[in-house]
């Protein structure tokens, strides 16, 4: 895998955002693997579609790719919010690939989170375009990645260190069993995974994810038991293997 980008390409490009999107996706082309079948190639799917997706012609996953010069921070702008909404609810929605790179088109990063962890209450609203621009009225969003548990984003490159292929795809095979159909029920696994996430100890108890009932209820204002829905949802996370029961309401975590 060379980490660097080559712009020699498209210096004709005026667009520097067009310039990163043309070389980034050759990047990703040539470089990257399935990491859900571990093919070693993923083809850019077809190009009339709205985004640049890629898939594998051999499992058909679907993935986006998303570059960003420097660090990624708490949310990435994203397309549509209209479109990006319907897309999350569907099958069709892709995993993402986030790209991050330097001044000088080195990769420093490579992060991919599964579509399965997009929920509504990760995508931001942004203000409609004023009635002079170019599209006035369009709204876009933004991505809160703030809101993803970092357990359920997989690092494929950190800080210029590429991982290993294997340990990728089992991560990815690993985090697909959190995997949930209903967007409904996604948010309440979200919701508990970054709950036990923020618990900064190793093992815990009922007790200490209790903590959070108020913040849940605040989210959650029809639910009539929130205790109830917590201890459902360690038992989901418990039944995955992501967590493990010790006995008396005790817990240890597994990631
Ligand atoms: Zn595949």
């Amino acid at each position: 895998m060379d980490l660097h980008l080559d712009e020699s390409t498209v210096l004709l490009y005026k667009s520097n955002s067009q310039k990163i999107r043309v070389i980034s996706e050759k990047w990703f082309e040539k470089n990257m693997y399935c990491p859900n079948c571990g093919n070693p190639k993923i083809q850019r799917a077809d190009n009339n579609k709205p985004v640049a997706d890629f898939q594998c012609n051999n499992c058909d996953q679907i993935f986006e790719l998303k570059s960003k010069n420097g660090s990624l921070g708490a949310k990435i702008v994203d397309g549509a919010y209209s479109t990006m909404i319907e897309r999350i609810t569907s099958a069709s929605n892709p995993d993402l690939f986030l790209l991050q790179y330097s001044e000088k088109y080195d990769i420093t990063d490579l992060t991919l989170i599964p579509k399965f962890f997009f929920v509504p209450d990760i995508i931001e609203k942004r203000k409609q375009l004023a009635l002079t621009a170019k599209r006035a009225g369009w709204v876009g969003c933004n991505i809160l990645l703030c809101g993803i548990p970092e357990q359920c984003k997989i690092s494929v490159i950190i800080k210029q260190l590429i991982q290993n292929r294997q340990d990728v795809i089992s991560s990815y095979n690993r985090i697909k069993k959190l995997k949930i159909d209903s967007i409904d029920n996604r948010g309440w696994l979200l919701d508990v995974l970054n709950c036990v996430e923020s618990i900064d100890k190793r093992e815990f108890c009922l007790k200490d994810v209790y903590e959070f009932t108020e913040k849940l209820q605040k989210k959650h204002i029809h639910n009539k038991n929130v205790e109830a829905k917590i201890r459902q949802q360690l038992q989901f996370i418990r039944d995955k293997g992501f967590i493990e029961f010790l006995g008396k309401g005790r817990y240890r975590k597994l990631f």
